[in-house]
């Protein structure tokens, strides 16, 4: 990726937010988290030197590999994919500024058990499959509230910091926006006990979910193309 295109593409998208987040508010930011996932750390750094500074992995490994090789730059690793509970330890060990993908009260539970034994503390997402959609993983949405609350209670060691969804895989807008409703929803009844991200929206519709209260939107084939 050359240095020309990782601008254009930045500045793309953050004339974007910017456009959708006036609409919401002067007040509403929104953060831009880039996800590498189809990318060589080449094209992080390349990233970085245009100006972006979080980044994102759905692999344990990949986020191993890249982290590790860009170890120089002060980057900002988010954690977004499915955690399988032999990969926690790794996970941990890489100290992560977010894992967005908790996406069970039980995976939470013993990713808490692994950061004890470690005596660490690492800022989570709960995952809401919005769109109850059985490819995706997640809390459903009726029982989201109730499983925050459990990983408070139960979990020292995760400071959880919100929710994270992926919109609805459908064409139909109004589809994706309510899958975006639904998660907003959920997020203002966690504002209280200390909630701070609303992470949702992608690369395709990204606009739709700020509009509909985003404050983090996870981008990378729009980013990273060449
Ligand atoms: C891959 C991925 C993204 C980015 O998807 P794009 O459509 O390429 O922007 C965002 N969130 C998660 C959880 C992902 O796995």
């Amino acid at each position: 990726m050359k240095k020309e295109t990782a601008v254009k593409n930045l500045d793309t998208i953050i004339t974007k937010v910017e456009g959708a987040r006036l609409k919401v508010s002067e007040h509403h930011i929104v953060k831009i988290i880039g996800i590498s996932k189809y990318s060589q750390s080449q094209d992080v750094a390349t990233l970085y030197d245009a100006g972006q500074r979080a980044f994102g992995e759905n692999k344990v490994q990949d986020l191993k590999v890249k982290s590790e090789e860009l170890n120089e730059l002060p980057l900002e690793w988010h954690f977004v994919g499915r955690l399988q509970k032999n990969k926690i330890n790794n996970l941990i060990d890489l100290n992560p500024t977010l894992v967005q993908s908790i996406d069970s009260l039980e995976l939470a539970q013993e990713f808490n058990k692994k950061l004890q034994i470690k005596n660490k503390k690492i800022s989570c997402l709960l995952q809401i499959n919005s769109a109850q959609e059985d490819s995706k993983t997640g809390v459903l949405p009726e029982e989201a509230v109730n499983i925050y609350k459990k990983i408070l209670d139960t979990c020292p060691n995760i400071r959880l910091k919100g929710v994270m969804s992926i919109g609805a895989h459908v064409e139909d807008r109004e589809i994706i926006k309510e899958s975006f409703r639904t998660t907003k929803k959920i997020y203002d009844e966690l504002v209280p006990l200390g909630a701070k991200y609303c992470s949702m929206g992608m690369s395709s519709d990204f606009e739709l979910a700020i509009a509909c209260g985003s404050n983090m939107i996870r981008v990378g084939s729009t980013l990273f193309k060449d």
